[in-house]
């Protein structure tokens, strides 16, 4: 997008009317407050749903499985995060691309709320995994347009969005988690699919007030023979793929497990072709090329982070199901509530590390000791929960000790993720700019399918193994990220 236009974008939006920020900032604060509300209600209680017995309302999965296709779908919703951006960029922007995204989503869990097989399920699957790639990168771009370059106020827009984000994430496992667990999986899963449509309703009714020409241009259209050529090839493409399904599946030669397996392989190739068409492009500086390999080791610790991270929805919420005490001081706790930790915790912190990075000024630690930091705490939260298991046994565990493990990661979580996409849009070259924010998501796309691998080893049996190298390895990584941080700050040419 040329500068031109860019300013032209920033002076339609109304610059004040959001706690002092850019009025359009409401709108894209509630669209993902929603969409947030939504996708993590819906996770609350997807992986119950799909290991309980048909006879309490679910699809009596094996349970190993259940947590492998919880990875693998976590995976493609943030891969699809390149496609999404790249019809964002290509065909329509950004603005058309989360309204799409949005109804797509809203389908997915509608889908869900009708009792249906594993098939509907697998249909609902495809329309979320769609809809969020739309939206999510693209919601997020359209917050950094409304600000001029210059702005000083741009970082707390961010931040402030990011509230949005863990506001929804916190109270969804409350209401879709209470009712989806109490009375029934498909209601819950219906309240995900109200939260969407009110998101879209804010989204559609306050945009053009608010929000002005943001979002609405197409940065980098496709000329009509690059739109045919595009679309032959996707047509062929997916012709191809079709009749190999077809052929493939009633032969019993592409199972789930397959595609398991070919979902994790991808999230290790996608990012390493980003990486490999960076470095190479005749469009990256030479300073830019140093750059990109200084992110590569950060890369490689965001996604051990987010591996960590996001078993919090897989193997502690199972944990949390049967190996925790879920009658407690009195009441009886849902497994679900534990997913609210995670953000609870967000929202409470997030303005104290703000602060004590403003009050360490020079003296705070350096984009790859931040990153090292991360990986710490999400190997100790991991490492914490030996300690329960070593002494109770057999027996129930106390919920505090997993509240103590949501905890100590979120102190990990505030060092990388805020820092971490900023870092990354400094690090991108130039030419790939408008790439950045898929990029970042890929760190979570490879953790996920990582984890579909790693997930299907875990028994109760093994736990204390399981959880000992998990997190073992992570603190062996950080302290090796310790180590090399100030060769990676030096590749980093200046960025900090
Ligand atoms: N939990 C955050 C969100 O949903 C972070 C996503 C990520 O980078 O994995 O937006
Ligand atoms: N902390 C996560 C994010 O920032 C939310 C979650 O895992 O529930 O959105």
């Amino acid at each position: 997008m040329s500068s031109l236009n860019k300013q032209k974008i920033v002076s339609s939006v109304p610059q004040q009317g959001f706690f002092g920020h850019p009025k359009g900032l409401l709108t894209l604060f509630f669209t993902e407050f929603w969409e947030r509300f939504s996708y993590y209600g819906m996770r609350a209680i997807l992986v119950f749903y799909m290991y309980y017995e048909v006879s309490k309302g679910g699809l009596g999965l094996d349970e190993n499985l259940a947590l492998a296709i919880m990875s693998i779908y976590g995976a493609l919703v943030y891969m699809s995060g390149i496609i999404g951006g790249w019809f964002a960029d290509r065909i329509f922007g950004t603005s058309k691309a989360v309204l799409y995204g949005g109804i797509l989503i809203m389908l997915g869990h509608i889908v869900l709320a009708i009792p249906g097989s594993v098939s509907a399920f697998f249909v609902s699957m495809v329309l979320i995994v769609l809809g969020t790639g739309l939206l999510k990168p693209n919601v997020s771009s359209i917050v950094g347009e409304m600000y001029s370059k210059e702005d000083n106020r741009r970082d707390a827009g961010f931040s402030i969005f990011y509230m949005g984000i863990n506001l929804g994430a916190f109270l969804s496992p409350l209401v879709v988690g209470t009712v989806g667990m109490k009375y029934n999986f498909h209601l819950g899963f219906g309240i995900a699919a109200i939260g969407m449509f009110f998101g879209l309703l804010v989204f559609i009714f306050t945009k053009k007030k608010n929000l002005g020409l943001a979002g609405t241009y197409v940065a980098n259209p496709l000329s009509p023979t690059e739109k045919k050529k595009v679309f032959t090839i996707a047509g062929v493409g997916a012709a191809i793929i079709a009749i190999l399904l077809a052929i493939l599946i009633p032969n019993g030669l592409f199972t789930i497990n397959t595609f398991i397996s070919l979902v994790g392989i991808l999230g290790i190739v996608i990012p390493t072709i980003y990486f490999i068409v960076m470095y190479r492009s005749p469009k990256t500086t030479a300073e830019e090329r140093s750059r990109v390999i200084a992110y590569i080791p950060l890369f490689i610790a965001s996604a051990m982070f987010w591996a960590i991270q996001e078993q919090g929805s897989t193997i502690l919420a199972t944990y949390a199901d049967k190996r925790t005490q879920l009658d407690f001081a009195g009441i009886h706790i849902s497994p679900a509530w534990f997913q609210s930790l995670n953000p609870l915790f967000i929202i409470i912190f997030a303005p104290v590390f703000a602060w004590l990075w403003v009050k360490l000024g020079k003296r705070q630690p350096s984009i790859p000791q931040k990153f090292a930091l991360g990986l710490l705490f999400a190997g100790l939260s991991f490492l914490v929960i030996l300690v329960p298991g070593y002494f109770s046994g057999d027996s129930l565990v106390n919920p505090l000790w997993l509240v103590l493990s949501y905890f100590i990661v979120v102190l990990g979580e505030l060092c990388l993720s805020p820092v971490g996409l900023s870092a990354t849009t400094k690090l991108a070259p130039a030419a790939f700019s408008a790439q950045t924010m898929s990029l970042w998501f890929l760190s979570s796309a490879a953790a996920q399918a990582i984890n579909a691998q790693i997930v299907q080893f875990y028994t109760p049996e093994n736990e204390m193994t399981y959880f000992g190298v998990i997190g073992g390895a992570a603190i062996v990584l950080s302290i090796l990220l310790f180590a090399l941080s100030p060769k990676i700050q030096h590749l980093m040419k200046g960025i900090r």
